[in-house]
């Protein structure tokens, strides 16, 4: 019989796919890590895994004890299904900017959840950190992995996503892309990459409009938020290394939309915004590459929790997106 344990032990070893119809006129080969194999839909299935390990080790984690975050959604579905299974409760706190019914997920797994306003700085007291940190102090038994600082989250993906890309490529990989937001995917992986292939495999960070880390440091008018769950901060977290990553590629929310819903449409992936992104960025690369590149780009999560949001033209059109509508095949009489 073949059955794993846990849901945990589900975590990781997701498959790459060969993107066939976007990738039009593109010589090199363009794969996807299709994270949503992953048991609670995301790459944050890794970082939770490591942490909770780690803060168990450490003694920082204590039978009964609480573990509180601030996060958009996905990496509290990981630290809630690997704390659920080890006894621990779970306080997420997240921006108003995640969708309902992503806070609905996190209830479902029986975690508490509490919403903050996504559009205060990270100092203001009802920032999603300044709430998480107030909630760790005086939560008794609580502990903050504290996504944007613990380092245990790009080891996470040094030590399993960059050696299965690695392994699954048989080191064929030329070029990885991910998008940034702890920073821990593509610091983690893109260090695994870059030690595995001695230096040769190019790691290129997606970042979207709005975003620190491609913005001109000169101008602060490039700083403001976005759109896209998951990706673009305001602040560099601890958590990312530029020192892996060769090249940024800025991509604005509406090209990462359009691209999210045709890989829906026409490679049978229903994504998030963020791999929407990250496609876009492997695209723009992979158009410069000739036939031996083999590019992999990391798709995060799944689109399921954005049905009300990206894939859905009324709120496209309320956020000033273009949505181009397919011809009807049904005829107006039947309506
Ligand atoms: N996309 C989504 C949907 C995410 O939840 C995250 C993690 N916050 C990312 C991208 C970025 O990954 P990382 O934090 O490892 O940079």
């Amino acid at each position: 019989m073949h059955y794993a344990q846990s849901a945990a032990d589900l975590i990781g070893s997701t498959p790459l796919l060969r993107l066939q119809r976007v990738t039009e006129g593109i010589d090199a080969t363009v794969l996807v890590k299709v994270e949503y194999f992953n048991p609670g839909g995301s790459s944050k299935d890794r970082i939770a895994r490591t942490i909770i390990d780690a803060a168990e080790r450490e003694g920082r984690l204590r039978p009964g004890g609480v573990i509180v975050e601030p996060t958009s959604g996905n990496t509290g579905v990981g630290l809630a299904l690997v704390a659920q299974q080890r006894g621990y409760r779970t306080v997420f706190v997240v921006p108003d900017k995640v969708g309902a019914d992503r806070r609905a997920v996190l209830s479902a797994y029986g975690a508490e959840v509490v919403v903050t306003p996504a559009a205060v700085p990270k100092e203001d007291p009802r920032s999603y950190y300044s709430v998480a940190d107030r909630l760790t102090r005086e939560i008794p038994g609580a502990f903050q992995p504290n996504q944007f600082v613990n380092r245990n989250g790009p080891l996470a993906h040094f030590q399993t996503t960059g050696p299965e890309v690695w392994r699954d490529t048989d080191g064929a990989v030329t070029h990885f892309v991910a998008g940034i937001g702890t920073g821990g995917t593509i610091s983690g992986a893109g260090r695994f990459l870059k030690e595995a292939s001695g230096g040769r495999v190019r790691v290129i960070g997606a970042d979207p409009e709005g975003s620190i880390y491609s913005a001109d440091p000169d101008d602060p008018e490039q700083i403001h938020a976005n759109l896209i769950e998951g990706v673009g901060v305001t602040f560099v977290p601890e958590t990312f290394d530029p020192e892996f990553v060769d090249r940024l590629q800025r991509v604005p929310d509406a090209e990462s939309f359009a691209m999210a819903r045709r890989l829906a449409r026409e490679e049978g992936l229903l994504v998030g915004g963020s791999s929407g992104m990250a496609v876009v960025a492997a695209l723009r690369e992979a158009r410069e590459l000739p036939a031996d590149a083999v590019v992999v780009a990391l798709l995060p999560d799944h689109g399921r929790g954005y049905l009300g949001k990206l894939f859905d033209d009324a709120w496209m059109r309320e956020n000033g997106f273009e949505v181009d509508e397919p011809e009807s095949l049904v005829p107006t009489a039947v309506l």
